[in-house]
C-alpha cells in the first residue's frame, strides 16, 4: 500500500515538490495498522507531517479501506555527498512546542554506519481529528494582528456558537492571508467542542467537481442530501463559482435550506463579493447577508510575530538580523513569509550549515527582489488582467472610458511597466495606440491608490504571480 500510495501522490504533486519531500522518505517497517517511515531529520518529519500526513493517510485509506497510521522515525541517513556530518546548525529540542516529538540531537562524532533511530509514539489522537481538515489550522496557531483581528474574532465567535450569531459569514482577502487557516480553524474548533455536529469543509472547486460527478452518475439526491444536512458548512474560495451557473443554482438552494434551519455557513473569497462579476445577483445578495470581514496584508510587527512563532515551532535558530531582513523584504502575505522561512531552513538542513545573514541573503534573493522576467509579453498581462476583472482584452485595448474598463486597463499598464522592460511608448501601442503620457498617468494613478489601498496591493501581487507563472508555462 505504501508504494502504491506514494506512486499516486507523485502524480498529484509537482516533480519538484515530490522530489523535495518524498525522495528522502522511505518505508521502514510496519505492524498492525501502522506503517513506519524513515525520514532524515526532525525538520523533515515536521514538514512532511504538516504538509502531507492527511494526504498520505487518505491515500492509504482509499487503497486499503482501513485506517492506517503513519509513524515517523528520524534516521540519520549516511549520505555520500556529506560523509562527515558536522553538526553546526543548532537544534534545540527543548523549545519544540510539540514536546514529545523532540528533535533528535545529532553529533559530529556520530558513526554513519550505526544510525541512531528514534521512534515516535503513533499519532495518538488521530481519531479525534476531522478527516477533511488540517490539524495545524487552529486558532492557537493563528497570530492575530491589526490586519486580521476582526476576521479572527468573528471566526472564534462563530466556532463558539455555530449557527446562532454571524450567519452566514464571509471572509475575503488576497492569497496567503489566512483565509483557509481561519476557515479550517472554525471546523477544528467545532469538531472538538461539538463532536456530533456534521461539519463539511470543501473548496468551491471540489464542491463543483462533486456536483458535476453527481449529475453524471445520477446521484444528485446523494449530493443534495449530504450538503443540505450539514450543521456547519465551510466553503473555501467561492470566487471559483464564477461562470458556473448550474453550480451556482445548486449552491443557492443549499444555502436556502441551511439558512432556513439556522445552520452555520462560512465562506471565503479572494475579493469582496461586490466584485464577483460572474455570479447571479440573488446568490451575491445571499453572500452579502450576515457578516463580511476582510483580511489585510500583515504589518511589519505582525510579520515579525508570525515569523518568530514559526521559527520556534520549527525548533531552529536564526539570527535576529536574518529575521529582520525577511520581515522587511517579504511583505506580501503570510504564505510567502512561510515559504521564505521553509526554504532557508531546508537549505541549512540539507547542507548542514547554520543559518547566517549571508546565507539568508543568498538563498532568499528571489523573495527579496522582483526581477525583470524576459519572457513576459504584454498580451499575457492583458489576458490575465482582463480575466481577473471580468472584462475582455478588446475592451482593455478600446477607447472606452467607463470605470469598470478604465481601471483594469490602468492596472494592466502599471503591471506591464513594473515587470517588463517595455517602454511607456511600447506599452501605449499595445493598448490601442495610446500615447506614452497616458501610460505614465495610469501608472501614477495606480501607485497613488496602492499607498492607501492594501487590498489593491494584494490584488496586483497575485496578478503578477499568475502572469509570471503563465509566462513560464508558455
Ligand atoms: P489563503 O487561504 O488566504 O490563501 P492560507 O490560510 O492558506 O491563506 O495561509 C497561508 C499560510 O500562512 C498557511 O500556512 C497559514 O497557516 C499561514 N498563516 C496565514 N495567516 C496566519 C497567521 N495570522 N498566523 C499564523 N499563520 C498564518
Ligand atoms: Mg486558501
Amino acid at each position: 500500500f505504501w508504494e502504491e500510495a506514494v506512486k499516486q501522490i507523485q502524480e498529484e504533486l509537482t516533480e519538484q515538490e515530490f522530489s523535495l519531500w518524498f525522495n528522502r522518505m522511505s518505508y521502514a517497517s510496519s505492524r498492525q495498522d501502522t506503517i513506519i517511515v524513515s525520514v532524515p531529520s526532525s525538520f523533515y518529519r515536521d514538514q512532511v507531517k504538516s504538509r502531507y500526513l492527511s494526504l498520505i493517510e487518505n491515500k492509504l485509506y482509499e487503497l486499503s479501506g482501513s485506517r492506517i497510521a503513519i509513524e515517523f522515525q528520524v534516521q540519520a541517513v549516511p549520505s555520500n555527498s556529506a560523509p562527515e556530518k558536522n553538526q553546526t546548525r543548532s537544534v534545540s529540542p527543548s523549545s519544540s512546542p510539540r514536546g514529545t516529538s523532540g528533535s533528535q540531537p545529532r553529533s559530529g562524532t556520530q558513526n554513519p554506519s550505526a544510525p541512531v533511530a528514534r521512534q515516535e509514539p503513533a499519532y495518538r489522537n488521530r481519531s479525534s481529528h476531522h478527516p477533511s481538515l488540517k490539524r495545524e489550522y487552529t486558532f492557537d496557531n493563528f497570530i492575530i494582528g491589526e490586519n486580521n483581528a476582526f476576521a479572527a474574532n468573528a471566526a472564534m465567535a462563530i466556532a463558539k456558537n455555530p449557527g446562532t450569531g454571524y450567519n452566514p459569514c464571509l471572509v475575503y482577502g488576497g492569497v496567503g492571508l489566512g483565509k483557509t487557516h481561519l476557515l479550517q480553524s472554525i471546523g477544528n474548533s467545532v469538531y472538538q467542542d461539538f463532536g456530533d455536529s456534521k461539519i463539511i469543509y470543501v473548496t468551491m472547486e471540489n464542491f463543483t467537481n462533486e456536483f458535476i460527478q453527481a449529475i453524471r452518475e445520477k446521484k444528485q439526491h446523494m449530493f443534495k442530501n449530504k450538503y443540505r444536512h450539514a450543521d456547519v458548512l465551510l466553503i473555501d474560495d467561492i470566487h471559483f463559482l464564477q461562470k458556473k451557473p448550474e453550480t451556482q443554482e445548486e449552491l443557492f438552494h443549499t444555502f436556502n435550506a441551511l439558512y432556513d434551519s439556522n445552520k452555520q455557513m462560512v465562506f471565503t473569497c479572494d475579493r469582496p463579493v461586490s466584485e464577483l462579476k460572474e455570479i447571479t445577483d440573488r446568490l451575491r445578495s445571499r453572500f452579502e447577508r450576515g457578516l463580511n470581514v476582510d483580511l489585510q496584508p500583515p504589518s511589519y510587527e505582525t510579520r515579525y510575530a508570525i515569523l518568530k512563532k514559526k521559527i520556534e515551532a520549527a525548533g531552529v535558530q536564526i539570527p535576529e538580523e536574518s529575521i529582520n531582513l525577511i520581515c522587511e523584504n517579504v511583505t506580501t502575505n503570510v504564505r510567502d513569509l512561510e515559504a521564505a522561512l521553509t526554504k532557508l531552513i531546508a537549505y541549512a538542513e540539507l547542507v548542514n550549515k547554520s543559518i547566517t545573514v549571508e546565507i539568508t541573503k543568498q538563498q532568499l534573493k528571489d523573495f527579496f527582489s522582483s526581477p525583470i522576467q524576459k519572457n513576459i509579453t504584454i498580451a499575457v498581462i492583458q489576458r490575465n488582467v482582463a480575466e481577473y476583472f471580468g472584462v475582455s482584452v478588446q475592451e482593455l485595448k478600446s477607447k472606452r472610458k467607463t470605470k469598470t474598463i478604465a481601471f483594469p486597463r490602468q492596472v494592466a499598464m502599471y503591471i506591464a511597466r513594473d515587470i517588463t522592460e517595455y517602454s511607456t511608448t511600447e506599452v501605449g501601442l499595445e493598448f490601442g495606440g495610446r500615447d506614452h503620457t497616458t501610460v505614465m498617468h495610469a501608472c501614477d494613478r495606480i501607485k497613488e491608490r496602492m499607498k492607501s489601498d492594501p487590498y489593491l496591493v494584494g490584488q496586483i501581487d497575485s496578478l503578477k504571480k499568475a502572469i509570471r507563472e503563465a509566462s513560464n508555462r508558455a
